[in-house]
């Protein structure tokens, strides 16, 4: 049987001694060991810049890529992640997150979880304080309240506006009428596809001792079913981390993702000698292969969603791929500004 993992045990393997005693950084070795890299989906290049920022000061890559994705969840102007996200269809925001720590092969994530902004770094609490890996809903919310997170209304009045309209114009066999004329018929006839959307944010980070980490966070789908989770705080669907081999998350339609748990089967590609890219373009593959309802396809049998993967590895090669074209990832290898890298895709 291995040792138990006490207390001292874990803050020494992680290198988390020299933080919690000094409340700083470790100091960095004169020659890094590894290249720090940070990659995040195409509406994370400040989340990049910062997790660099923090690599390069010799910070643990989880610490880097939480602190990138928190400027995310703190931007209203983002409405696919935390405060200011698009709510559930009963107008209420409702996050879902996942952490994974290479280095300790450790995890935690939350879904369904409402009024606190952070779900990333509720994740992480749930990592590091229980001896589980998933809360979701109002349990999720207790644990966050004991742990002291604010307790806040996430709906800002940008994303109750655009909830209103998909609610006004669902159906016009209901109640709810959108602005309209006197002498106007019909109206409220199902604009949910077109006002309908995804958005997410996945951040992965390899740091100068070669720890690799990686988080997604998220409102999720706009205007679901109250308690529907998507892929982001599934393990091994959202985000999967293997401090030998790298890290991969992905955005879009968590539906499909949730149906193949395409993570971690990126990063065993990678493992198996596969380029980030051409792992990703698998996944979605994979993904194209498996779609069969004929709801969900165009005339040519092409899926009419999208879901887009990034991966990189621990030596910092870096890459991803998406069904559609047009999408792109943001990277900071360390030489130079933050950058938009386009997607490889299948269509
Ligand atoms: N994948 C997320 C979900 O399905 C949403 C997104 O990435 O747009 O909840």
């Amino acid at each position: 049987m291995p040792p138990p993992l006490t207390r001292r045990r874990f803050l020494s393997a992680t290198g988390l001694a020299a933080l919690t005693a000094a409340g700083t950084p470790p100091a960095l070795p004169a020659q890094p060991a590894h290249r720090p890299v940070a990659i995040a989906s195409g509406n994370g290049l400040k989340a990049v810049t910062r997790a660099m920022e923090l690599l390069q000061q010799g910070a643990d890559a989880l610490d880097a890529v939480i602190a990138g994705v928190n400027l995310l969840e703190d931007d209203p102007a983002d409405q696919s992640v935390g405060y200011g996200g698009l709510p559930n269809e009963e107008g209420v925001v409702e996050l879902d997150a996942s952490v994974m720590h290479g280095p300790t092969g450790r995890g935690g994530a939350v879904a369904a979880l409402q009024n606190i902004r952070y779900a990333s770094r509720v994740a992480r609490r749930v990592l590091e304080r229980t001896d589980h890996v998933l809360l979701v809903g109002a349990g999720a919310l207790k644990f966050a309240r004991a742990h002291g997170f604010r307790e806040e209304n996430l709906l800002t009045d940008e994303a109750r506006e655009a909830w209103l309209r998909w609610k006004e114009t669902l159906s016009n066999l209901d109640d709810w009428l959108p602005p309209h004329e006197l002498d106007t018929r019909d109206i409220g006839q199902g604009l949910k596809e077109a006002l309908r959307h995804y958005g997410t944010i996945n951040c992965n980070a390899v740091d100068v001792r070669g720890g690799v980490s990686g988080c997604t966070t998220t409102s999720g789908l706009a205007f679901k079913i109250p308690g529907r989770v998507g892929d982001s705080p599934i393990l091994g669907a959202g985000l999967w981390v293997d401090n030998d081999v790298g890290a991969a998350g992905s955005t879009g339609r968590g539906e499909a993702n949730l149906l193949a748990c395409s993570s971690v089967m990126i990063v065993e590609w990678m493992r198996q000698g596969r380029a980030p890219t051409d792992a990703c373009l698998q996944a979605c593959r994979r993904i194209a292969a498996q779609t069969k309802m004929k709801r969900l396809l165009d005339a040519e049998g092409r899926p009419k969603f999208n879901v887009s993967f990034y991966a990189l590895t621990k030596a910092g090669a870096h890459g991803g791929a998406s069904l559609w074209g047009g999408m792109k990832y943001a990277v900071n290898t360390g030489e130079g500004e933050s950058r938009l890298v386009d997607l490889a895709h299948l269509y």
